[in-house]
C-alpha cells in the first residue's frame, strides 16, 4: 500500500471505439438459483453438467474442475472407462479437461467455437464472484474457491497470465467481500482507507488483495498443454442432446457449454447478462485493479474497463456503451464531465440490493433477472 500521501498514476482515458477491437461483448452464463455441478444418468451415458457460472466463471474454474474429477473418477473407478468427451472450449471445458487426464483418461474436447472465440476469452479476468447464484451451496462454494485460488496462485509466474493485484474500491464490493464471507482467510482481509490514493480523487475507499487472470494468456496455454498432453478439438455444434448422443461415442460426457446449455440441456433457469467491455492502451505503470462506478483492469494487453449488462443474446458490442464505461471512470477521476450511474451498471445501487436478495432468496425462489425492477 503506498505511504498517506503517495499517489498512484493516472490512467489515460484516451479511448477510440471506432478502432477495430476497441470494444467487445459477451454473454455472461447467468444460472437462476445456482451455477449447475452435478452428475446425472441420460441416455445410458453418464452426463457431468458444469456450467452456469455468470460473471464468475474464470474466477471458479480450477475448482469446479477439480469436482468434474471427482464425479468422473468415481463413475471410472467401477465402470472402467476411459474415453471421455468434454463439450465447450471455454475454460470450464479447458480446464475440466486437464483434470481429466490428470486421471489417466483419454480426452476428446467437442465444441462449436474454439477457445479464442468463446465467451471465456473476452472476460475481463478479475478473480471475484461476479453475478453468480450459489442458493443453498456455500460450503460446496467454498471448496471450488479455495481449489481455484490456490490453483491460480501456484500459477503465478508460470506463464498462465496470473498476478496478484490490490483492487482500489470506493465502496465495499459485493463480489470480493462474499469471497470474504465464504471463505474467511483465503485472501487477505480488506483494508479501509481513510483516503484513495489517487491524484483529485481522495474520498475514502476500500483496498481488497485478489489475482488478474488474462484469459487470452490463460486459455492459449490451457490449450497448447492439453494438445501437447493428446487431447484432440473437434469443431462440431450440437443442435439438441439427441444430437449429442448421436455424435459422440463416449460414454461418460461433460457439458461445459455455457450460456449454450440453455437451448441444448433445455436449462430454463439460464439467463443471459451480456456485458460490454471497452479496450484502452496498455498502459504498463497501472498495476491496481479500480471499481467505482465500473471496473478497470490493466492487462498486459489493454486496460480493460467494463461493469455494465443488460439481458440480451446480442453479443454485438455497443460503442455508446463502452464510451460510457469508460466515462463513468474518468469522472472518477475527475477527467470526464459528471454523469450519473446507469442504471444498467453492475454497481448501481439497484443491482447491488437485487444481488443482495437473490443471495437470500431460497433456492426454489421465482428467478428475476436483474433486468427487471427490484
Ligand atoms: C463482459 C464480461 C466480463 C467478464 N469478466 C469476468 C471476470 O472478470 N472474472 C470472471 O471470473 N469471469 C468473468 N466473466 C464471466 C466468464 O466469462 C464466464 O463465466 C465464463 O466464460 C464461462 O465459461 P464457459 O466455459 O462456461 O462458457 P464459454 O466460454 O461460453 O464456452 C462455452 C463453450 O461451449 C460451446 N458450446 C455451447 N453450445 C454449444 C453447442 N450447442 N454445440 C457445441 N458447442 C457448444 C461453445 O462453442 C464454447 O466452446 C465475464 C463475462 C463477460 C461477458
Amino acid at each position: 500500500m503506498p505511504s498517506d500521501d503517495a499517489e498512484l498514476p493516472t490512467p489515460d482515458f484516451t479511448f477510440d471505439a471506432d478502432a477495430p477491437g476497441a470494444c467487445v461483448a459477451g454473454i455472461r452464463p447467468y444460472r437462476c438459483g445456482s451455477y449447475r455441478l452435478e452428475p446425472e444418468m441420460v441416455s445410458g451415458r453418464f452426463v457431468v453438467h458444469n456450467y452456469g457460472h455468470g460473471g464468475a466463471g474464470i474466477t471458479l474454474s480450477w475448482g469446479c474442475a477439480a469436482k468434474v474429477r471427482d464425479f468422473v473418477q468415481a463413475r471410472t473407478a467401477t465402470s472402467h472407462e476411459t474415453e471421455v468427451a468434454v463439450l465447450g472450449s471455454g475454460v470450464m471445458g479447458l480446464t475440466a479437461a486437464t483434470r481429466l487426464l490428470d486421471l489417466g483418461l483419454t480426452v476428446t474436447i467437442y465444441a462449436d467455437r474454439m477457445f479464442a472465440d468463446t465467451t471465456s476469452h473476452k472476460a475481463g479476468g478479475q478473480w471475484a464472484l461476479s453475478l453468480v447464484e450459489y442458493q443453498g451451496k456455500d460450503s460446496e462454494l467454498k471448496d471450488i474457491l479455495t481449489t481455484a485460488y490456490t490453483t491460480f496462485k501456484c500459477g503465478i509466474g508460470q506463464g498462465f497470465g496470473v498476478s496478484e493485484r490490490p483492487n482500489y474500491a470506493s465502496k465495499k464490493t459485493h463480489n470480493l467481500e462474499e469471497v470474504l464471507r465464504i471463505a474467511p482467510c483465503l485472501i487477505p482481509p480488506r483494508v479501509d482507507l481513510p483516503r484513495m490514493p489517487f491524484h483529485g480523487h481522495h474520498n475514502p475507499g476500500h483496498l481488497y488483495q485478489t489475482l488478474l487472470i488474462e484469459p487470452p494468456t490463460f486459455l492459449k496455454r490451457l490449450v497448447d498443454d492439453l494438445k501437447a498432453r493428446g487431447v484432440r478439438f473437434v469443431q462440431q455444434n450440437f443442435a439438441d442432446q439427441a444430437h449429442v448422443f448421436g455424435t459422440v461415442t463416449q460414454k461418460v460426457i461433460v457439458n461445459c457449454t455455457g450460456y449454450g446449455a440453455k437451448k441444448l440441456w433445455n436449462d430454463t433457469a439460464m439467463h443471459p447478462i451480456r456485458g460490454d467491455l471497452a479496450m484502452l492502451r496498455h498502459q504498463p505503470n497501472l498495476q491496481y485493479l479500480y471499481s467505482q462506478n465500473g471496473y478497470m483492469f490493466p492487462r498486459s494487453d489493454h486496460v480493460v474497463i467494463g461493469g455494465n449488462f443488460d439481458c440480451t443474446e446480442n453479443e454485438q458490442p455497443s460503442k455508446a456503451e463502452c464510451k460510457k464505461l469508460v466515462g463513468a471512470i474518468a469522472m472518477n477521476f475527475g477527467l470526464a464531465p459528471p454523469m450519473a450511474i446507469p442504471e444498467n451498471f453492475i454497481q448501481h445501487p439497484r443491482i447491488t440490493e437485487w444481488l443482495r436478495r437473490r443471495r437470500l432468496a431460497p433456492a426454489d425462489t421465482p428467478c428475476v433477472p436483474p433486468c427487471n425492477p427490484v
